[in-house]
């Protein structure tokens, strides 16, 4: 088995992938796969079902919020929140944290007017602008919680006076939020959920409605809403797979328990690397994620032969993004503290290596 710290689609729990793995030649003893029933057939129902329902429990939904499985991916979502949310002529505003932030306010503009409220673009996005007004005259404020490129993550949320727009894609279900703060948040499932091909959407209905637009039916929040998320075939297998994964996740005590994992995680991969003396961080230390670690050598001729040494140990998926470079060591909820353990040990067996060649 490999250590797998990929950014996504990212590391499933590996009882998950058992429970999958039987449900593609048999669901539940029904003599069919899960990929070959209706989706209105009762089995498949009882799974959506199951996955509002753990999706509510798991992050406490309150009244007034609708829960949908929508596919397209968070990219999708970034013309949906303007399509839906943003009236003729008006104005959106958005925090500027990253490549995905940048790529959501582009989509915006297909829909009306943007505005950034702050960026970290000139220090290439290695922080979180905390020092801004969200202006209360626009429909919505957009914001990325975690940035799954650089490694930067919202430790706290601003109090808005808009219907905040919440982009969760790397970071939902990692720590406890509160919904109640937010107009609509939505998440591709590949990072922290599931497989890739489904979209979690969480609504508050009331937000809806008001833009003036005509929607066409599979871009409209509310016919999703009033369809049950099967206005047409949902992605029977990626939800069947979150549901095992959300079940999952409550058996390991739910998001209160992970989060303390994540914590214990995070805190010790950033120890080494401040620790450790051919590695250095890349982002500021209050705004560094607990899911996504980036950081580089000192030397980077270093690189190279320490990449070969994490693939000798198992250990795959860290080569940092492009846009970075170096190393990110993406640390989602099923990637359990012992592969930390084995990525650190390759650190410190580097070091030691290297020090002693010097
Ligand atoms: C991966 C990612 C996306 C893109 O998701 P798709 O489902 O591929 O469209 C968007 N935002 C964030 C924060 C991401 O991590």
């Amino acid at each position: 088995m490999k250590h797998n710290f990929g950014a996504g689609p990212g590391i499933l729990p590996h009882e998950v992938l058992k429970q999958a793995a039987a449900g593609v030649i048999d669901l539940n003893k029904i003599g069919l796969s899960i990929l070959e029933i209706s989706h209105r057939s009762a089995e498949f129902e009882s799974i959506l079902d199951e996955a509002v329902r753990l999706v509510k429990e798991l992050l406490g939904v309150p009244e007034g919020y609708s829960v949908l499985f929508m596919q397209g991916g968070a990219s999708t979502q970034f013309a949906l929140a303007p399509y839906n949310l943003l009236p003729e002529g008006g104005k959106a505003a958005y925090l500027e944290t990253g490549v995905w932030a940048n790529k959501a306010l582009k989509e915006a503009k297909y829909f009306g007017n943007v505005e950034i409220v702050a960026t970290s673009k000139e220090s290439n996005f290695t922080y979180i602008p905390k020092d801004y007004t969200i202006p209360e005259d626009a429909a919505y404020f957009h914001i990325t919680s975690n940035n799954t490129i650089y490694g930067t993550q919202m430790q706290a949320f601003p109090k808005s006076p808009i219907p905040m727009v919440c982009d969760m894609s790397s970071d939902i279900f990692s720590r406890k939020i509160n919904v109640a703060d937010f107009g609509l948040i939505y998440a591709g499932a590949q990072k922290n959920m599931g497989p890739a091909g489904a979209t979690l959407v969480i609504i508050k209905d009331d937000i809806l409605g008001k833009s003036g637009r005509k929607i066409p039916s599979m871009f409209n929040y509310q016919t999703q809403i009033e369809g049950g998320s099967m206005y047409n075939t949902p992605p029977c297998f990626a939800i069947y797979v979150s549901m095992l994964t959300l079940n999952w996740l409550k058996s390991k005590g739910g998001v209160e328990a992970i989060e303390q994992e994540n914590i214990a995680k995070a805190r010790v991969l950033y120890e080494e690397i401040d620790r450790n003396p051919l590695f250095k961080p890349v982002c500021a230390v209050e705004d560094r994620s607990h899911m996504n670690v980036c950081f580089v050598m000192e030397n980077p001729e270093h690189e190279k032969p320490f990449l070969k040494l994490c693939e000798d140990k198992g250990i795959v998926g860290i080569k940092g993004h492009r846009s970075v470079g170096g190393f990110r060591a993406s640390i989602y909820n099923a990637l359990p503290i012992t592969s930390v353990y084995v990525l650190i040990d390759a650190m410190q067996e580097f070091a030691e290596k290297t020090q002693v060649a010097q």
